[in-house]
């Protein structure tokens, strides 16, 4: 009774806090964030919403024993994947017979909350080879960059390979912070693309074309928009206007794939360290795949 009584009154201290943080002027906002080293750019939304979990943190830190402050990370890393595809201008897109033509992955450390290694090939379509002179344009990928690659099914295995390569082995360390993050062995992984179309449309139709069974490990996703809506309480929003909301601009070219990649991952560290929790929230409709 008496830690029941002792926990509402620390909710209910968090909660005025809260609502100060609410009242507080951009500057006032701005003064706090950096008294306590934290980013000050951004909207006031994201600026407000910030300070409240810095708040939250150490609360949660203070008093261990209230588990609604505590927001636990199920994975080891994050795996931003921003797929290229064949495209051309004025096509209906439900017509198109999209192919992947770039893998990237960047892998984030989720306990660090940086970028730890890439994985990046481009793919030759097996379908339309010869890309159109607006998919070169958009994406920056050259015919000779195609020319040069493998087919989907080889270089998907390679990307498997890779990960697999960095799952814990038996012999790993018990404790995660006793290894250096760049090394640490993917014990669990959330693969994180902007929108729902990287996994259930792009990766759908490769697999359709290709005969392979869906991959395992992207059949649940975190579809990063829609968690960044929730998070900062946003409405619509794209990388640019993600990044815009953080105070951030997009570094390189938009629609080269591992340019988008890395800034998704930008947005993903900024939103890690500002204490949001990402986790699978889109799932694939698996047995449709095939029969459409
Ligand atoms: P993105 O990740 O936004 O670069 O888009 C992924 C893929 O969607 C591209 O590689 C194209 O295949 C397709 N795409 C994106 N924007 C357009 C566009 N404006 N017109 C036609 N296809 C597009
Ligand atoms: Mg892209």
């Amino acid at each position: 009774m008496t830690d029941e009584f002792e926990d509402s009154k620390l909710i209910s201290k968090l909660t005025k806090e809260y609502g100060r943080v609410h009242s507080i002027s951009t500057a006032q906002l701005k003064e706090e964030l950096s008294a306590f080293g934290l980013d000050t750019r951004g909207t006031v939304l994201v600026l407000q919403k910030r300070l409240k979990e810095h708040y939250r943190r150490v609360q949660s830190s203070l008093h261990p024993h209230i588990a609604i402050w505590h927001r636990k990370n199920s994975y080891s890393h994050y795996a931003v994947i921003d797929f290229e595809a064949t495209c051309d201008e004025n096509l209906p897109e439900t017509d198109f017979m999209h192919e992947i033509i770039e893998i990237p992955v960047v892998l984030i450390s989720v306990a660090t909350a940086q970028i730890i290694d890439i994985f990046h090939e481009y793919v030759k379509p097996k379908m339309c080879p010869t890309l159109t002179p607006f998919c070169k344009k958009l994406t920056g990928i050259s015919q000779t960059m195609i020319n040069q690659s493998r087919t989907f099914p080889e270089v998907w295995k390679d990307l498997e390979d890779w990960i697999a390569e960095k799952r814990a082995s038996p012999d790993s360390p018990e404790e995660p912070d006793q290894v250096d993050a760049r090394n640490e062995p993917i014990r669990s992984i959330c693969f994180i693309t902007d929108g729902p179309w990287d996994f259930k449309k792009f990766l759908a139709k490769e697999c359709r074309y290709n005969n392979m069974d869906f991959p395992e490990m992207c059949v649940k996703f975190c579809n990063l928009r829609r968690k960044f809506c929730n998070f900062y309480g946003v409405k619509r929003v794209n990388i640019e206007l993600m990044l815009k909301n953080l105070g951030q601009t997009f570094d390189g070219t938009p629609h080269s794939g591992i340019a988008d990649s890395r800034n998704i991952a930008n947005i993903v560290c900024t939103m890690t360290r500002d204490g949001a929790v990402l986790e699978n929230n889109e799932v694939v409709d698996v047995s449709s795949i095939y029969t459409v």
